[in-house]
């Protein structure tokens, strides 16, 4: 049996013209120019994609990047709150938050991590007690990324403290400019202020804001988790599928004479050429899964493993070849040096732990792939 098989459409494929006219017209789209035209969530339903199947989803996703057009990522309103109100939501939820959270006109953050609930999320100790047409949240989230700039978030809280603990949590989109929530800042490495703790003190949240059942949530948490990891393992940047790829870092090397002079450097380009393949072939091999109806995507958590330890390396490559010049002195880059490699080189050390840690993608992997016991 054959790995995969998959049917690309051809170069003159009319699908293929449609998009690059488009493409055409609109050289440097907006998000929300991405969005009119179908092309933000192209397999999404009307209005908000075009019902597009994987293989035009493909080709589209091939000619924006062949274009050198990245599409705004907003990863935890596309990504993750997206899907989820799109497939649980209300007819009210969809019309309120989808456009605008697409098009980047609202920014939404993920309120799932608590100090003792992070790869044990079921844990989750933060509290929901409905009180009239509200529920009333206390408690601390932390790790949550942009949650200082987001209108909305996705907030998981326990609803029912004497069930088990999967079994009573509910999962609500949470206004962020409600009385009772602050949040104060977790810096990165660099001084970035990317994430937060974020503290509920007597939140009166609208009954209306529950997402699918009371105490349903966790159903819903793991599809969020399982989307987290598809999109942090489903493009070809390095860091989580965003930031500079690993073609840009084999232009650099060319741009410096092709390391004529350094092997060791030139063996490891060579294993990332090697890995940045075999990343390719399991997207395929996803990609034919879908297409033949197959049970869908095949274990994200294999591609993320891969993809994670594959970013890292390509970024420390980056560092050892540009040392100081490359990190401190960013601004002086050479000619086409158009990505800030120096962030996605800090932020790298973080691949293993956001979205699932790597132990737990590996625990996932024994279980579920192999078949090997808990
Ligand atoms: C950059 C970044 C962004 C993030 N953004 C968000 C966000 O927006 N929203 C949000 O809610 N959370 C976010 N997180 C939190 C992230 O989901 C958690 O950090 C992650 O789930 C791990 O939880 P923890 O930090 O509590 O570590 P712990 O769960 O305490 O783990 C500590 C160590 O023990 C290991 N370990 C734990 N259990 C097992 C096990 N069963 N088997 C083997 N090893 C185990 C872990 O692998 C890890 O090495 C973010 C984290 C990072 C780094």
């Amino acid at each position: 049996m054959s790995l995969f098989s998959v049917r690309l459409p051809s170069e003159d494929d009319t699908r293929r013209e449609t998009i690059r006219k488009w493409i055409a017209d609109n050289p440097d789209p907006t998000g929300p120019q991405l969005l009119d035209a179908g092309y933000m969530v192209p397999h999404w339903p009307r209005p908000y994609g075009i019902d597009a199947d994987p293989t035009t989803t493909f080709i589209i996703d091939e000619e924006l990047a062949k274009a050198g057009i990245k599409r705004p990522r907003y990863r935890i309103a596309r990504d993750y709150a997206g899907p989820l109100i799109l497939t649980a939501g209300t007819d009210e939820q969809r019309e309120r938050y989808l456009r605008r959270m697409l098009s980047g006109e609202e920014i939404w953050c993920q309120l799932f991590s608590e100090p003792g609930a992070g790869s044990d999320l079921a844990a989750v100790r933060t509290t929901a007690v409905r009180r009239g047409d509200v529920y009333v949240i206390n408690g601390e989230k932390t790790w949550s990324s942009q949650a200082h700039l987001a209108s909305h978030g996705l907030l998981l809280a326990r609803t029912d403290p004497d069930a088990a603990k999967h079994r009573g949590i509910s999962y609500f989109i949470c206004n962020m400019d409600l009385p009772g929530i602050t949040t104060t800042p977790i810096l990165s490495m660099e001084g970035d202020h990317r994430w937060n703790n974020t503290y509920f003190d007597d939140v009166e949240l609208p009954a209306a804001n529950l997402l699918g059942q009371e105490n349903q949530g966790w159903s819903l948490a793991r599809v969020t988790l399982a989307n987290e990891r598809m999109s942090q393992s489903s493009t070809t940047g390095l860091a989580w599928g965003d930031g500079p790829t690993f073609d840009e870092l084999l232009r650099l090397a060319r741009m410096r004479g092709g390391l004529r002079d350094q092997p060791e450097a030139r063996r490891r380009l060579a294993q990332g050429y090697v890995d940045a393949e075999i990343l390719h072939v399991l997207r395929m091999r996803a990609l034919s899964r879908i297409q033949h109806q197959d049970s869908g995507d095949f274990a994200p958590e294999v591609r993320r493993a891969l993809a994670d330890r594959h970013g890292q390396e390509m970024l420390e490559l980056f560092r050892d070849l540009f040392e100081e010049s490359g990190i401190v002195e960013r601004p002086q880059h050479p000619a086409g040096y158009d990505v800030d490699w120096p962030s996605f080189y800090f932020f790298a050390r973080a691949l293993d732990l956001g979205g699932g840690t790597s132990e737990i993608q590996r625990n996932v992997i024994a279980q579920r792939v192999l078949g090997l016991p808990r």
